[in-house]
């Protein structure tokens, strides 16, 4: 996990200083969401919780959503419903038995309304040692007051992997794919004459590949924004338009290069997998 809002959440957990609810603003909610589970691992697990504890029964349970303590609550329709708030009351009037806390979710923050945001106040005006809630929505602005004037706020932005890709992995990918569009080299030599001299660490072949993907993506959905190209890469566009089934296959074999890179791939057998492939 490094993303900022489980760092915060983790810090004020062990300063004994956690809220007892959050509204959390994201541009990936299902993401979020995910690192809420692993938040809610980290404080509840009886082990000394690990990242991705999968051994102990209760971080099972909330994996698999099934801890009758943990309640997520999404839409009912085009709002969420005071009936869906008062069945979450009804459940937390006791005790949690197997976690420390009981825990609410609740998806899309902004489509709670007067009266199920009003039935929810209990839970924020008075809290219990044992009660934990999450907001989530991707614009706080459009929570209704009540809720969100009673929460701690966090933010998260997620950024395009494309932002952090270097200016010179750029242009190492444009005329790699040109290389190979228009065969004017054996690949395999290319790779090793050309690319294994440029791409020495794991995380610029991890941009190379990203790179790649993202050039073959924009020419396939036709997405290229034409101001910014250079000649070359309008030739290129032409190029690859002539077969989108191609294209296709690359797109899915890159995908499954980036996949292994995460595990155990090495540099110099996801670049020769590629052109091996790609010349089937
Ligand atoms: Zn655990």
């Amino acid at each position: 996990m490094d993303s900022k809002i489980f760092h915060e959440l983790e810090h004020s957990y062990h300063e004994n200083k956690l809220a007892h609810a959050f509204l959390l603003e994201t541009n990936e909610k299902e993401k979020t969401y995910k690192e809420i589970l692993q938040f809610l691992k980290l404080i509840n697990c009886p082990n000394s919780f690990k990242e991705n504890c999968s051994t102990c029964n209760l971080c099972h349970l909330i994996d698999t959503n099934s801890l009758p303590s943990l309640i997520t609550i999404y839409p009912d329709g085009i709002n969420i419903k005071k009936e869906q708030i008062l069945e979450l009351k009804k459940s937390f009037q006791t005790k949690p038995i197997f976690s420390k806390y009981n825990m609410y979710i609740i998806m899309d923050a902004e489509k709670l309304n007067a009266s199920s945001a009003n039935t929810m106040l209990k839970f924020l005006e008075e809290p219990e040692d044992h009660i934990i809630g999450f907001f989530l929505t991707n614009n706080r602005e459009n929570v209704i007051e009540t809720i969100k004037s009673r929460c701690q706020i966090l933010l998260e932005n997620y950024e395009e992997i494309e932002d952090h890709i270097p200016e010179d992995i750029w242009t190492l990918a444009l005329d790699y794919i040109m290389e190979i569009e228009t065969a004017k080299t054996d690949a395999v030599l290319y790779n090793r004459d050309v690319l294994s001299l440029k791409i020495k660490e794991k995380n610029d072949c991890f941009f190379l590949f990203q790179a790649m993907l993202n050039i073959y993506r924009n020419v396939y959905f036709g997405i290229l924004n034409i101001e910014n190209l250079d000649e070359r890469f309008q030739f290129l566009s032409f190029l690859l338009k002539k077969d989108s089934k191609d294209i296709f296959k690359k797109i899915c074999l890159i995908v499954e290069i980036l996949d292994e890179l995460n595990y155990n791939l090495n540099i110099s057998l996801a670049l020769d997998r590629f052109v091996l492939e790609v010349g089937d």
